[in-house]
């Protein structure tokens, strides 16, 4: 039995679910506040795999930003895995986050990426058209999720454990 420590780092526009996304997934909370991220947050869980190994993620939630800055290589260094965060009901936050994926490969062309598509809650308002995340998920995984019910947020971290053991 052995525990691998894979660092994660949370990608996406202001006010996507980012930091509701960790707090779900980690404490199994969520609040409609808006929670304003200072600086960079840090959290973690360990997940069970089968076969009785171990992964911790160790989650990096960056402040609130516009995509039009490119994520600091600080932020960045280290990372195994991307989580690409968008706002279905916010066509632009999926061109933002995809923006900053392209932006992160240049420091880290090897990283694991995957995309969830938050707010699921809220899919009588999705601008997102399922065409266009038929047409992403031929490059990348893509996730529905809501940090407010729940849904796919286990799903979206179990990919990016059983990926970064395999
Ligand atoms: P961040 O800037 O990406 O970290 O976004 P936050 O996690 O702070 O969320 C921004 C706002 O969206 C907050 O008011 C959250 O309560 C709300 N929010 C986040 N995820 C969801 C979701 O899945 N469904 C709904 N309805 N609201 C959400
Ligand atoms: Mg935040």
């Amino acid at each position: 039995m052995s525990t691998a420590v894979y660092k994660v780092c949370m990608l996406g526009d202001f006010g996507v679910g980012k930091t509701s996304l960790v707090a779900r997934y980690v404490r199994s909370t969520f609040s409609d506040k808006y929670l304003t991220t200072v600086g960079v947050k840090v959290d973690s869980r360990e997940v069970a795999l089968p076969g009785g190994d171990a992964v911790k993620l160790v989650l990096w939630d960056i402040a609130g930003r516009s995509a039009l800055d490119a994520p600091s290589v600080s932020y960045l260094r280290g990372a195994s895995a991307l989580l690409l965060v968008a706002d279905g009901t916010r066509e632009g936050s999926l061109s933002s986050a995809l923006n900053l994926l392209m932006q992160s490969r240049s420091s880290l062309p090897d990283a694991f990426a995957v995309l969830a598509v938050n707010k699921l809650d809220l899919l009588d308002r999705w601008e997102v058209a399922p065409a266009t995340l038929a047409e992403l998920r031929r490059s990348l995984p893509v996730f529905e999720t809501s940090a407010l019910s729940g849904a796919g947020v286990e799903a979206v971290f179990a990919e990016i454990a059983t990926r970064l053991r395999a």
